[in-house]
């Protein structure tokens, strides 16, 4: 069906409040006044049957009713027949009053024969029923993170993020969209160089305080400036402040944020229904992950070591100004308490350092677990040399046999936990299909068998996402892409090390016990793997053992070889 009519549309521009108590400056841009007619303008260029006819800008930044005079002079040439059509760029130009823009565009609009085109909505009621505007625009009610997005937009939406395409509107810091694939993040080298100095510094052990500092000193460009820097116009009346300098939040907000290890956590707010308008952060468990999505800036033990920094900086006691190798890393062995340094001053004016149990220092509710620190980084340092001793024995043994018998075996390993799970699940998903014939039967009730429907479900699609990650690792190994034995590396870059640095402390240790009588306990980190891979050379046919010294011995033990035909 053809039409002839040409339609003489308003475009209604408007800056809402709103607009300016974002925290971000940036979504301000998006909404500014020529951002709007910049939108609209492009959205009329191949629209053949409407004629812009008028442009009205309210500045809603003071006004807080719907009682505004451009608005009304529109109404006015509605009226008056000089206007038909009405174009926003998105339905939240109406600002927060809501009900009263629900009534020009449910009632007065269509009575008046007004087109009315909502362009980032996707709305033009021409070709839209009445139920999807509604629907569109009580999705309205939803905040900042929401606001944008209709019902059907945001199933399309949770596609994309499954899919692990990013579908955020400005890339973080670091990063910048692919010119070829807006959903693709690509490295801006700029500021990812930037990423990687914050990541140094705080694992060289500066605080958050001293980063902002040694950025400001650098002359480094904040990550606002630096968009600006780049042309993205930002100018806005409603920017709080000028961001000329680094602050600790932002540090802190880069140093926790996975996205650089090349994952993408998408879909963490979510609103509770349309009444209310707040919008509230998802358990990390429903969160949509997905891995490799982008290039990584930080890799993962690197991004893993920060978050373990910050963690023990927590916990390090609040009077210890200054940071000592092993702060945080060493508990009592029978309390569980930190331990934490005492200064003691000796006779000759000396002060002496110890080490004793938090609980003791606080209650003495525990004993004193007193170990000097000297004594306790001496013996630390050579049980560090031992167990790197050890780690690169086994790397010279997995470099002559080659990693492949160990692929295998992983692969075995996966296999087997993935038949496990896909048991369990099949058990479940009986369970489920069964609940059907008890309720039937009356053995249930419909309440009960609401219920357990609901929790058999969860649990089969939470066993689903299990064999998938076993099924991905599986695929990792069979490409040779797992990160697997890097933990060796990680260990041997430590192979010469003369002295116990905070560093080292932080990468190689997870956790230090002390019992009474200064009998230590360590657990390093990637124990688990260092745990699997002897258990695999034993597999293997090597004979393990281990002196009193805690150094390692292997043996490869005769066994009849497998032929091969
Ligand atoms: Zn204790």
């Amino acid at each position: 069906m053809q039409s002839n009519k040409i339609y003489h549309a308003a475009m209604y521009l408007r800056l809402s409040q709103e607009d300016g108590d974002v925290s971000n400056a940036t979504k301000a841009e998006s909404n500014s006044i020529s951002n709007q007619r910049t939108l609209i303008t492009q959205f009329l260029e191949n629209k053949d049957d409407i004629e812009l006819v008028s442009t009205r800008i309210d500045d809603g930044y003071t006004g807080s009713n719907f009682d505004r005079p451009q608005f009304q002079l529109m109404i006015e040439d509605i009226k008056k027949g000089i206007v038909d059509c009405v174009i926003v760029k998105d339905l939240s130009r109406f600002g927060r009053e809501y009900i009263d823009a629900g009534n020009y565009i449910e009632r007065i609009f269509p009575m008046l024969g007004v087109r009315f085109i909502s362009v980032t909505d996707g709305i033009d009621s021409i070709n839209q029923n009445n139920t999807d505007m509604i629907v569109s625009f009580k999705n309205l009610l939803n905040d900042a993170y929401c606001r944008d997005i209709s019902i059907k937009i945001r199933a399309n939406l949770q596609a994309l993020m499954k899919q692990g395409k990013f579908i955020g509107a400005f890339p973080v810091y670091g990063y910048m969209k692919d010119p070829d694939d807006v959903h693709r993040l690509v490295i801006d080298p700029e500021a990812a160089t930037t990423v990687r100095d914050i990541y140094k510094y705080k694992i060289s052990g500066m605080n958050n305080a001293e980063i902002t500092r040694a950025l400001d000193s650098r002359k480094i460009l904040t990550p606002l400036a630096y968009k600006e820097s780049k042309g993205d116009n930002l100018k806005s009346p409603f920017r709080k402040n000028k961001e000329r300098t680094w602050d600790v939040a932002t540090i802190k907000a880069i140093l926790t944020n996975p996205i650089y290890t090349g994952m993408l956590a998408q879909g963490k707010y979510t609103t509770p229904n349309h009444k209310v308008k707040k919008c509230f952060k998802k358990p990390e468990s429903e969160w949509i992950i997905v891995h490799g999505t982008h290039e990584a800036i930080i890799d993962t033990r690197e991004f893993n070591l920060v978050q373990k920094i910050m963690s023990l900086d927590t916990r390090t006691s609040p009077n210890e100004r200054s940071v000592y190798p092993l702060s945080g890393l060493v508990v009592c062995g029978d309390c569980g308490a930190s331990m934490v340094k005492k200064d003691v001053p000796g006779s000759n004016g000396k002060v002496y350092s110890y080490y004793i149990c938090n609980k003791n220092k606080q209650t003495h509710q525990c004993s004193s677990h007193r170990i000097p620190k000297e004594k306790i980084e001496d013996i630390i340092l050579k049980v560090v040399q031992t167990h790197i001793a050890n780690i690169l024995d086994i790397k010279r043994i997995m470099e002559f046999i080659d990693k492949v018998p160990f692929q295998e075996l992983d692969i075995k390993e996966l296999e087997k936990k993935k038949a496990y799970q896909t048991k369990n699940m099949e058990k479940y998903r009986q369970l489920r299909n069964s609940l059907y014939e008890d309720l039937k039967e009356g053995l249930i009730s419909q309440a009960d068998y609401n219920e357990l429907f609901e929790g058999y479900k969860h649990k089969i699609s939470e066993l689903l996402m299990v064999i998938g990650e076993y099924e991905r690792e599986i695929q990792d190994i069979l490409q040779d892409r797992n990160e697997k034995y890097k933990w060796i590396d990680h260990f041997a870059g430590y192979q010469n090390i003369q002295n116990l640095t905070r560093i080292a402390a932080v990468e190689l240790i997870d956790q230090i016990k002390v019992y009474e009588k200064d009998r230590i306990e360590v657990t390093f980190n990637f124990d688990d793997c260092y745990t699997q891979i002897l258990d695999q050379l034993t597999q293997l046919g090597y004979e393990v053992d281990s002196d009193e010294d805690g150094r390692i011995h292997f043996e490869k033990m005769e066994v009849p070889s497998e032929e091969k035909v």
